[in-house]
């Protein structure tokens, strides 16, 4: 490996959003490159009139927006600046609220449009709504012009083409909308597809380690690390059988503590991820197509630090612990067999079975550590099952929790951030299926469907009934297209759905009653 080619943290300075301003909007267009006007899908009369060039505007969208296809053109001032102009579908005439997840997706298109005109400024103006539907609209909007202009890791020898926008200007906000938040959010959701789009040699082991220090140094993290000397002594034989195939002796588990004051101790919190930087699958190695993305895997471990980045950004009240499982899994003479039989850090014999479901193997330790701070909740993310994409599609992840008074506010959160999840059942007797005749449980089923379920029955072992928790198996991590207002395959999903759950809902995540 070249040290050129070592993954770093992203260096793109966050994008500026200037609120509006009393300067009259006639001038501000004169200093701006692009206007993005967003107004119902039938706009009264009286709309157009707020809109600069509304006369021009409403016979342009009169002839082409028939389909509520976006609209371009260019201002008729001095500045030639161009207009994408979009009615939001299914608005309007006393139609019903736009969801979230339909909001983001159409400010994706919008945002494609105005980032294809590479502006380095564009000015928003949302016009024909409630207050509260108008500000749900600037965020998305906002949300998806981060996430297009933001640049990913590129490797080419030749420079590609900067995307220049780096300035939004809101022309009209009633409801004060709260940028500090959406742009942690949107930081949030392009550190995951950053981190998570890494060639796997550019970001192996040990350069994730030293990427999380500087994250840790920037934030004011306390970081820890748990080497395979320390976890051995730890017992944690679980996530030593994925780490003993590795080549190299740099696997281990990340421990940061976020503390709002010294005097704090115990996390309310644990966010835990799984990082396995590159599956092969092991022993029972995965056929090509199945293994071709598979630096991927460690996308769990990018949502819980970016989410903890956005939480500290925040100044969440409430201390945090993130706990992250870093690790290869790969094939050599070392690498743990099926059959093997090896003792997790909690004292549970595990017999293990295959050696792709290797994510578990990983997490059973690093959520019984997490567990031993005793945290009132813990919340973890995962790219574990195959069987979770094949029931929900990459459009929606799935939500486990030993708290089945959570399920709704699991959907509720979901639905509200556009990163949907939903419920899957976590009854006892699934766990016949992984009963072992020589180990206290299976790894996983040797057959049937419903490995999901499974495997959150298996982590279930791993966490104390005291602590409340919630397991995230992220099947919409990754998705051809994009998701909602995500370009590009590597989605991001899970750290605005996390900070939503985590921030807005900490009292009844930690209140909610055991199951
Ligand atoms: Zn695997």
């Amino acid at each position: 490996m070249s040290a050129a080619n070592t993954a770093r943290l992203p260096t793109q300075p966050e994008l500026r959003v200037l609120k509006p301003s009393r300067t009259p909007v006639s001038k501000l267009l004169g200093k701006t490159e692009h206007l993005l006007v967003v107004v119902p899908e039938k706009p009264s009369a009286s709309v157009w009139k707020q809109l600069p060039d509304g006369t021009r505007l409403r016979g342009l969208a009169g002839k082409r927006l028939a389909a509520n296809v976006l609209v371009r053109s260019r201002l008729a001032n001095a500045s030639g600046a161009g207009i994408t102009l979009g009615k939001l579908p299914g608005t309007g005439n006393g139609k019903k609220e736009v969801g979230a997840f339909d909001r983001l997706s159409f400010s994706g298109r919008l945002a494609a449009d105005v980032c294809g005109d590479n502006p380095s400024s564009v000015a928003i103006l949302v016009a024909g709504f409630s207050p509260a539907t108008e500000g749900a609209i600037l965020e998305s909007l906002i949300l998806a012009l981060a996430a297009h202009r933001f640049r990913m890791p590129t490797y080419k020898s030749e420079p590609t083409k900067q995307k220049r926008l780096n300035t939004v200007r809101i022309l009209k906000d009633e409801t004060g909308i709260d940028v500090r938040r959406i742009l942690a959010e949107a930081n949030a959701t392009n550190l995951v597809r950053w981190l998570t789009s890494q060639p796997p040699n550019c970001l192996d082991a040990k350069t994730y380690l030293a990427l999380l220090r500087s994250l840790a140094k920037d934030k004011g993290w306390k970081l820890s690390f748990l080497t395979e000397a320390k976890l051995s002594k730890a017992g944690a034989g679980a996530f030593l059988a994925v780490s003993q195939g590795n080549a190299m002796r740099d696997a281990g588990i990340v421990h940061i503590r976020y503390r709002p004051k010294k005097s704090v101790v115990r996390p309310k919190i644990a966010l835990v991820g799984k990082g396995i930087i590159f599956d092969t699958g092991g022993n029972n190695l995965k056929p090509f197509k199945g293994m071709l993305d598979m630096h991927q895997d460690m996308a769990g471990s990018a949502v819980a630090v970016a989410t903890l980045a956005a939480l500290t950004d925040l100044q969440a009240p409430f201390a945090i612990d993130c706990w992250l499982a870093i690790t290869e899994n790969r094939v050599s003479a070392n690498a743990y067999k099926p059959r093997d039989i090896v003792t997790a850090s909690n004292g549970v014999s595990i017999e293990v079975i295959h050696t792709d479901a290797e994510g578990r193997m990983a997490l059973a330790d690093t959520l019984a550590l997490a567990a031993k701070e005793k945290p009132k909740a813990i919340v973890d993310f995962a790219t574990l099952t195959g069987s979770c994409i094949a029931a929900l599609t990459e459009r929606y992840s799935g939500a486990l929790t030993n708290r089945p008074d959570l399920n709704e506010l699991l959907i509720d959160t979901g639905r509200r951030c556009g990163e949907r999840v939903w419920p899957f059942p976590m009854d006892h007797d699934f766990d016949e299926e992984l009963r072992s005749e020589v180990a206290d449980v299976m790894q996983c089923a040797p057959v049937g469907g419903g490995d999901h379920i499974q495997a959150a029955r298996f982590l279930d072992r791993f966490v104390p009934d005291s602590s409340a928790w919630v397991h995230i198996d992220l099947s919409s991590a990754s998705r051809k297209g994009g998701l909602a207002q995500v370009p590009g395959e590597v989605t991001g999903f899970g750290a605005r759905f996390a900070i939503s759950l985590v921030l807005d809902n900490h009292e009844r995540l930690v209140r909610t009653a055991k199951g």
